[in-house]
């Protein structure tokens, strides 16, 4: 058997670098420390996608508006997720259907195709420089059962909600991916591609140009209710905001317990290749495009936004770990998909934290004045664009702002205060679970 966790020989570990490659390229600006205001009528804590997209709308609706955000522009998620743009609900309809009726089930999963409409539309027509590629993704088949269960699928698609999927049989999978590893699957053509850190600094820029104001490297600490609304404590000294909402996602920290014992931050790893030429990507992946594959520990990959790399992402650990340490089994992981890339360097190799739900939905709404708008499940690329413009809508007032998750019931679980415990035997079990095929 093979060991997943030996380093190879290609790799030299100090030459690695743990800063996700999509900030190589593109540099975190400065932001001004300017002193803060003493009064704000939205205060967002988190400048990720969910922060600024809510600040755009709160701004360009009147308010004064401060974004904070306790590390660097880029620290969060939005800085270093895999770029996949995807119909991201994991409930099935007939799942969320049991739970809140067929009507407002359909109204669900139309908001998710919503928000991939929302950032095509930002990329495509309103300038938001990503890098957008519309090259779909590949979900290859596990299994030979799991290619079975998703042609079924891709053949009886919810009338309202099609995509268009091709189901690709595993005789014809080498023209989407160089490897007979899966047994088949399935191209989504209406997936995309972006590079997150340059949609992160677009979205800085159409919060900045709708007059918010953004601050990095200033945590809040403490948020207190008071006359009028809130005082809130934060790095830089105490201020007032009229509405304040908690865009946190896979990071919640201890400033509001209710919301931390309802977020359970997962990391996601992700390692680089070393530049391979354009012709050697398309050479492994012809169409450029994503691919994920149908395990209970996903795997997800594509080229880089210049073409030049394979990045490879999973839940690569059983408990969090140094990214450094993953890189042996991503590694691994990588290669045996495609053993082609045995002798090839890692360069990089990151760690972010996504945020998971208990019923695996995103929730947006208001509790006791104090807003949020978390919980992408690992999907919060086309999501929280989306629902962070919904929530900030909904900060000002505004009937467009209502979407058909407003408040819905956003579950804990006894005995979880925001430490995910139970995270280790989970990874086991599924791990135990895809290596028996099931
Ligand atoms: C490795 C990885 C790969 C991923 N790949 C994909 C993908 O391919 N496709 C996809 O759809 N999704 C993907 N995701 C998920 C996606 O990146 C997130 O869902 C999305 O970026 C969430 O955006 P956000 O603004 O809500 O949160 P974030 O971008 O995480 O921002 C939250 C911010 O809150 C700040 N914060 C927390 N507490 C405080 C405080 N007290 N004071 C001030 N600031 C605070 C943090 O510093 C952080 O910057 C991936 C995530 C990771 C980690």
């Amino acid at each position: 058997m093979r060991d997943l966790n030996r380093v190879n020989d290609a790799d030299s570990i100090a030459d690695i670098t743990t800063t996700p490659l999509w900030q190589d390229h593109v540099a975190a600006p400065d932001l001004p420390e300017r002193p803060l205001p003493a009064e704000v009528d939205a205060l967002i804590v988190g400048a990720g996608y969910t922060g600024l997209s809510a600040a755009r709308e709160t701004a360009a609706a009147g308010l004064r508006t401060l974004v904070l955000d306790a590390g660097a522009m880029g620290a969060g998620c939005s800085g270093r997720n895999g770029g996949q743009v995807a119909y991201s609900l994991k409930p099935s309809l007939k799942t969320l259907s049991a739970r809140h009726g067929e009507k407002r089930a359909f109204a669900i999963c139309e908001e998710a195709r919503a928000a991939i409409q929302y950032l095509r539309s930002l990329a495509t027509r309103e300038g938001v420089d990503c890098d957008w590629r519309e090259s779909g993704c590949f979900y290859g088949a596990y299994t030979a059962r799991h290619f079975t269960g998703m042609a079924r699928e891709a053949e009886r698609q919810i009338p309202g909600l099609e995509q268009r999927i091709t189901v690709v049989p595993r005789s014809q999978q080498r023209q989407e991916i160089a490897t007979d590893y899966y047994h088949g699957g399935c191209v989504y053509h209406d997936d995309a591609a972006v590079d997150p850190m340059k949609l992160l600094l677009a979205l800085l820029r159409r919060a900045q140009a709708s007059g918010a104001t953004v601050r990095d490297r200033c945590a809040v600490i403490a948020i207190r209710r008071s006359r009028g609304g809130f005082e809130v404590l934060t790095g830089a000294g105490t201020l007032k905001a009229r509405k304040v909402l908690l865009a946190t996602n896979g990071y919640p920290g201890k400033v509001s317990p209710w919301h931390r014992r309802r977020v359970i931050p997962i990391g996601s790893y992700q390692i680089a290749t070393e530049p391979l030429g354009t012709e050697r990507v398309l050479s492994l992946i012809p169409h450029g495009r994503n691919i994920v594959d149908s395990r209970h520990i996903v795997v997800y990959f594509r080229p880089s936004a210049d073409g030049e790399r394979i990045v490879f992402g999973g839940r690569a650990a059983l408990a969090e770990k140094d990214p450094i340490a993953c890189v042996a089994r991503l590694r691994a992981m990588m290669t045996e998909i495609f053993p082609q890339l045995q002798p090839v360097r890692i360069t990089h190799a990151w760690v972010g934290c996504v945020a998971y739900t208990f019923d695996t939905m995103p929730h947006l709404g208001e509790r006791d004045g104090l807003f949020h708008c978390m919980g992408y499940c690992g999907q919060g690329v086309p999501l929280a664009p989306y629902f962070g413009s919904k929530i900030g809508q909904q900060m000002a007032g505004l009937a467009q702002g209502r979407t058909a998750l407003d408040d819905l019931p956003f579950p804990s679980r006894p005995y979880y205060f925001g430490r995910p415990w139970f995270l280790a035997p989970s990874v086991w079990a599924y791990r135990t679970m895809d290596a028996l095929g099931w």
